[in-house]
């Protein structure tokens, strides 16, 4: 590598605001935050309960039937 051209490369250990797991990151920022991470994501827990807690899917299709009357 070229001396004195290359931005300072950190590592990072960032934490995840939702579920609090550390993840290593190298990162030429000084400090990254996350909101939702692959430990927490829905995606990758196959986790479908925080829709149905709240019931978002069954307002969703009661408004979308209310519309079409
Ligand atoms: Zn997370």
């Amino acid at each position: 590598m070229k001396k004195d051209i290359h931005p300072q490369l950190n590592k990072l250990e960032i934490e995840c605001s939702t579920c609090s797991k550390k993840h290593e990151l190298s990162t030429t920022s000084k400090e990254v935050t996350i909101d939702v991470c692959s430990g927490c994501h829905s995606f990758y827990t196959g986790d479908t309960s925080v829709a149905k807690a709240t019931g978002r899917i069954e307002r969703f299709k009661r408004r979308a039937s209310a519309a079409r009357k």
